[in-house]
């Protein structure tokens, strides 16, 4: 029996609280102020990975929280997402200290996290953000700039998936041009999301369909009911 979404969820719960004491980079565990797990649906069928927070992130301990991410919610909005349908997260967990480049024994130290997102969202397609991630993901050194805007079906950890490399939006804010490369790339997002799920290594089934939901009828009266708690958790992974 594949687990269900509330077990996935609880196991990424768990993949959190095992990154948020993770010293397996000894600078970037002395230098950040939080690990950045990632946020959003924690089952997005559309998964964006970044590169690695940088200082607002590593203070609110969210992705994307500066102005590459006001730019990204934007191209979000444009094909009609929020944040809130997708889950984003990063190469690094971790801030490198003045933003310098991850370091490949870094990226490396992370990759298993990155991989155990994965197969516990079951995305449908993952959007690579710039080079860090493209690379990492296709195993590869072919920059951006050559792939960006072509999807391939790709086997990350035990997931097969619709890979999609993109701009990262923070160059988007250095070189106004590419904003438009990015609107363009965006645009084929729904469309890539709307494919049929590639074939899974070793035939596991697909997610099944959500149930149809129930037909209406005469509510009961419902009592007050007392707040519903959030769980702490959740909170700091941003998760809806
Ligand atoms: N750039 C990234 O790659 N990730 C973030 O979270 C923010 C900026």
């Amino acid at each position: 029996m594949p687990p269900s979404k509330q077990e996935r969820r609880e196991a990424l719960k768990a993949v959190y609280h095992q990154a948020r004491d993770c010293t397996r980079c000894p600078q970037l565990a002395a230098t950040r102020t939080t690990v950045v797990f990632g946020s959003g649906n924690a089952d997005a069928d559309l998964m964006f990975v970044g590169e690695a927070p940088g200082r607002n992130e590593d203070e609110q301990g969210l992705p994307f929280v500066g102005q590459a991410g006001k730019l990204l919610d934007k191209l979000l909005e444009e094909i009609g997402l929020q944040r809130a349908d997708v889950f984003i997260c990063n190469t690094l967990k971790c801030r490198p200290p003045g933003n310098r480049d991850p370091h490949p024994e870094e990226i490396e130290n992370c990759h298993e996290y990155l991989l155990r997102q994965v197969e516990l969202i079951e995305p449908r397609v993952i959007c690579t953000l710039g080079n860090f991630a493209t690379k990492l993901l296709r195993a590869d050194s072919t920059g951006i700039t050559r792939l960006h805007g072509r999807d391939e079906v790709r086997v990350i950890g035990t997931r097969a998936v619709r890979l999609y490399p993109i701009f990262h939006p923070a160059a988007a804010l250095y070189t106004p041009a590419n904003v438009e490369v990015l609107r363009t790339d965006f645009a084929r997002l729904p469309e890539l999301l709307a494919m049929e799920l590639p074939p899974q290594p070793g035939g596991a089934p697909e997610r099944p369909e959500p149930p149809a939901p129930p037909e209406p009828r005469a509510l009961p009266e419902i009592p007050e009911l007392e707040p519903v708690a959030v769980a702490v958790d959740d909170r700091q992974m941003g998760l809806f």
